[in-house]
């Protein structure tokens, strides 16, 4: 997977902790790693007898059986996410609790879609897209970097924290979205511009400089350039 043009980067252990209501990516990114690592393995598999992966992510979600190889702990991240936004929110953080089962499903959903998405587009632009049927052993096993895990589980990771969250207002009502930045000079330009943006209506896009739309940063919907290495969070706003 080729890093977009101005990756942001892993924050340095000099750097100074994010303040109290900024999330740890890397964190949840960990609990995900395992699994994705079989997940990987059984997406190899599968791809050593077959010469394309299915453009649609729920049809490569079915096929590799993705939900319930990561299902779990895309839901244990989602639920954490959840959580802080809950507690960052005091009283009416009830009212998100009351849509936590609908938010998890919607960030694994999120979780799952990121991760499809990123094998379809490696399948499509890595040095061993030509099918693995066809390809040399050495062919097949440059397909994927060595950063491959980590990147997935960063992918993964954000959008089923911010999807979680995201679905958790919809239900809940929420009119307002803010885009979070760890306000250092690792993050992207187009995401410094989105995290200086006023509040906008939650069902409305933020829209990138790029010209890229998301519903909320690591949106799977949106191009990869606009989410690998991202670190951005989602805050939501009740009204
Ligand atoms: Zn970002």
């Amino acid at each position: 997977m080729t890093a977009p043009e101005q990756p942001e980067q892993e924050p340095s252990t000099s750097a100074p902790p994010p303040p109290p209501e900024q999330t740890d990516p890397e964190e949840d990114e960990s609990l995900l790693l395992p699994a994705l690592l079989l997940a990987y393995v059984v997406y190899r598999t599968w791809r050593g007898s077959h010469d394309s992966i299915p453009l649609g992510w729920r049809q490569v979600v079915r096929l590799l059986k993705l939900r319930d190889l990561i299902g779990r702990a895309l839901a244990m991240v989602a639920a954490r996410a959840l959580e802080r936004e809950r507690v960052a929110a005091g009283r009416a953080g009830d009212e998100l609790w009351m849509h936590t089962d609908v938010a998890v499903l919607a960030g694994v959903d999120a979780g799952l879609q990121a991760i499809a998405e990123a094998l379809i587009w490696n399948d499509h632009h890595g040095p061993g897209s030509g099918g693995a049927a066809s390809q040399s052993r050495s062919g097949t096993d440059t397909f994927i970097p060595d950063s491959a895990p980590t990147l997935l589980a960063n992918l993964a990771a954000g959008a089923a924290m911010n999807g979680a969250v995201f679905a958790a207002a919809s239900a809940a009502g929420w009119t307002g979205k803010r885009w979070i930045t760890q306000q250092d000079n690792r993050v992207r330009d187009t995401h410094v511009a989105l995290g200086k943006g006023k509040a906008v209506p939650l069902n409305q896009m933020f829209v990138s400089p790029s010209g890229s739309r998301l519903r909320f940063p690591r949106d799977p919907r949106a191009p990869l350039a606009e989410r690998a290495n991202c670190r951005c969070s989602l805050r939501i706003v009740r009204r």
